[in-house]
């Protein structure tokens, strides 16, 4: 990477932003640039300055591996280029193209000109990270375009195509063909013309701003939940009506307050921790991958009908197995049904439903599927059930095929184990529904080949998921963590609580959904039978009482309308019921437990470091490869808030000493199983070493 190259036409200076893939402001781009700009102003055969990105955008704003470390306050830092462009005698003219955003942007806006190439977008997505455009976007974007539509992009930090702009003072000429010649052309054309227009000069017109703030800080305060940037860029986009000078210095504070502030440490580590995901240490990028044009699911239930979905979304054709006529009719017209759902929201066109159903073929007959490049099994949770089914894809599949199963609790190895080919078998734990949820667990196998594993990796991306991989264990990464926080969740129920309360201190600690209530949807009957299977091989387990009773009545949740909650029928609202209170509290009198009130902070507490301390087993087994990988599992399959970052990042923010400290005082609880709150080993020696989940290699 050189940062930033210089070269001229004639008496026009191109400098040309270079640190792939995307042209982050690293410190090298900006000393680079500025030493262009230098060499520009000093060179008396030039007039003008084109500032372009190398490669396929102009900038994407700031590197993302300096945020929060010392590099990114190396001077030059971005405002400090930005004031240099404004005090150059000569024009200096951003030609866009690709993206522009967030600090990208920032220097364009500090730019006397902007042109840019059709299908340029812009935009300012610091939000997202927790933050706001920190160099000046918040003060220049609305003397650009506007009050209304700055602060629309600024607060929700979503993109524009910038020809929408093109008749405000973000452009100066949309350029068709060839950018660099359109913009050096445009540059020899403004060379002479003084004085060279600056945003920070124009004044932000609107009617009202006043009323029109007011307005935005009530909307913007009713849906900002948890998260303090969204208020804190209404802030800042105010102080624009202000003249700059006095409104720069309030939007920096506003950016230094946010830089430190828990929300936005959580979504930077977030938004690490997916890219990282797909980074598999003896998997290197240039592994071999196998192409995917074709794929095969078996079982057209709730899961393989889903998953056909994924496929067919991506435009891959896809084979769905099932073994009688009846189920396969049912799986197809449940899928046709949930695209023409979308089509009636608007989400598809009635062309699509027909160009993605036609893409799903239904067969009873596993000859037809041979030809896939994948089959993903979803048939019954049941290990008998899947080595016929195995051991028939054996058979049958052409060589090179990945065999992929989707159980959520069973040993990979065994199935594997079912073929003479166990370096082509992998995990795919889709999530329900599967072609909403953008998780997909990936279960590597013992003997799972690296090109097999590449080669899901990258299938994941096709398919819109974030792939997480998982080492084989029952439940993998997401659901071995769950039954931990649904056993504190049962518990509470048995000491004193009833489900609407944990449910309630759960949603207000941010979960997308209480324990009790994603049960009712996820169905009771699924983690019954598990809960079975698990009675049977560990006799001595301790039995889930209420939960099992619970089943026995019939209420499996929203599929029959009653379960943790009753359901009028065809809704999903949660109404509490009066049956399942009198059910708890009986059996809790049964079992001898004199029921308390139990605070919500104790709730929170006992569920989260439940997840934790398992969290960390799963770490130190090597189940998961990194603690954001959990992290992000959390996030995109459980409803964890992202504004805390994920169970491991929040064990890091309370401090793993403290987290350790908690776990002994909740071992004083009679009730339970006090081993459950035996610190993992893990835990206990980054907790005496004063370290973090996040921070150090385990
Ligand atoms: P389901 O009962 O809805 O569907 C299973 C389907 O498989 C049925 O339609 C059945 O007819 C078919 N089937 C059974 N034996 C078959 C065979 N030999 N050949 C072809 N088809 C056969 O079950 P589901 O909820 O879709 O679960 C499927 C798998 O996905 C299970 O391993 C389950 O653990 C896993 N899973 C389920 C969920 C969930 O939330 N339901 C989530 C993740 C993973």
């Amino acid at each position: 990477m050189s940062g930033a190259d210089y070269s001229t036409r004639g008496a026009v200076a191109v400098i040309r932003l270079d640190n792939p893939p995307v042209n982050g402001l690293a410190h090298a781009v900006r000393a680079a640039l500025l030493s262009g700009l230098d060499k520009a102003s000093a060179d008396a055969d030039i007039s003008a300055v084109v500032l372009l990105g190398a490669g396929k955008s102009f900038s994407a704003g700031a590197d993302i591996n300096e945020l929060g470390t010392p590099r990114s306050l190396l001077e030059p830092i971005l405002p400090t280029v930005i004031r240099e462009i404004e005090r150059s005698e000569k024009p200096v003219v951003a030609a866009l193209h690709g993206v522009a955003m967030g600090g990208g942007l920032e220097l364009a806006l500090g730019c006397h000109y902007r042109v840019a190439a059709p299908g340029t977008q812009i935009s300012l997505p610091e939000v997202k990270l927790g933050l706001l455009p920190g160099a000046g976007g918040t003060q220049r974007l609305p003397r650009a375009v506007g009050l209304e539509t700055a602060l629309d992009l600024i607060v929700s930090g979503s993109s524009m195509p910038a020809e929408k702009m093109a008749k405000s003072g973000l452009l100066d000429e949309v350029i068709e063909g060839d950018l660099l010649a359109g913009a050096v052309a445009f540059a020899f054309r403004v060379a002479a013309q003084r004085p060279l227009p600056l945003l920070r000069e124009r004044r932000v017109s609107h009617p009202d701003p006043e009323a029109f703030l007011m307005f935005a800080r009530n909307s913007v305060a009713a849906v900002a939940k948890g998260y303090p940037a969204p208020l804190k860029c209404v802030e800042a986009v105010a102080a624009s009506v202000k003249p700059f000078e006095e409104g720069a210095p309030i939007e920096r504070q506003l950016f230094i307050e946010l830089v430190s502030s828990p929300e936005s440490k959580a979504l930077r580590h977030l938004f690490l921790a997916e890219r990282a995901a797909s980074k598999i240490p003896d998997v290197p990028e240039d592994t071999p991958t196998r192409p995917i044009r074709s794929a095969a699911v078996i079982g057209a239930g709730t899961m393989g009908g889903g998953i056909a979905m994924c496929f067919a979304n991506a435009g891959i054709p896809v084979r769905v197995l099932e073994v009688k006529q009846e189920a396969l009719d049912k799986g197809l017209a449940t899928i046709r049904k949930n695209y023409e759902a979308s089509a009636k929201k608007g989400k598809l066109t009635a062309a699509q439903v027909e160009e993605r159903t036609g893409l799903i073929k239904p067969t009873l007959v596993f000859a037809d599927v041979a030809e896939a490049d994948i089959v993903i099994e979803a048939v019954f949770e049941d290990l008998a059930v899947k080595e016929g089914v195995f051991q028939q894809l054996d058979e049958v599949m052409k060589k090179g095929a990945i065999l992929a199963s989707n159980t959520s609790t069973l040993d990979l190895d065994k199935i594997a184990s079912f073929t003479r080919r166990p370096a082509d078998v992998i995990g795919t734990h889709f999530f329900s529904p599967a072609n909403v949820m953008k998780l997909l667990e990936i279960v590597r196998g013992r003997a799972t080949g690296k090109e097999v594993l590449a080669t899901v990796l990258g299938l994941a991306k096709k398919l819109g998921k974030t792939g997480v991989v998982s080492g084989v264990c029952d439940g993998f990464i997401g659901n071995r963590m769950l039954a931990r926080y649904m056993e504190q969740a049962l518990l509470l129920i048995e000491e004193g609580a009833l489900p609407p309360q944990v449910d309630a201190a759960l949603e207000k600690f941010g979960m997308a959904m209480g324990p009790f209530r994603m049960a009712d949807l996820a169905g009771g009957d699924v983690s019954w039978s598990i809960r079975k299977r698990r009675y049977a091989e560990r006799p001595d387990s301790r039995r889930q009482v209420i939960a099992d009773r619970l089943c026995e009545t019939g209420r499996f949740g929203q599929k029959t309308s009653a379960g943790w909650y009753r359901y009028e029928p065809g809704r999903r609202d949660a109404i509490p019921d009066p049956v399942v209170d009198e059910l708890i509290v009986s059996a809790s009198r049964e079992m001898g437990i004199a029921r308390r009130k139990i605070s919500g902070e104790e709730m929170v507490e006992r569920c989260i470091l439940a997840l934790i301390n398992e969290g960390a087993k799963i770490l130190e087994e090597g189940i998961a490869l990194r603690a954001s990988d959990i992290d992000v599992v959390y996030l995109t399959g459980y409803g964890f808030p992202r504004f805390r970052g994920g169970p491991m990042h929040y064990a890091d923010s309370l401090g793993l000493y403290n987290v350790v400290r908690s776990m002994r005082r909740l071992s004083r609880n009679a009730h339970g199983d006090p081993s459950a709150w035996e610190p993992a080993s893990l835990l206990s020696k980054l907790a005496g070493e004063g370290k973090s989940f996040n921070g150090s290699a385990p």
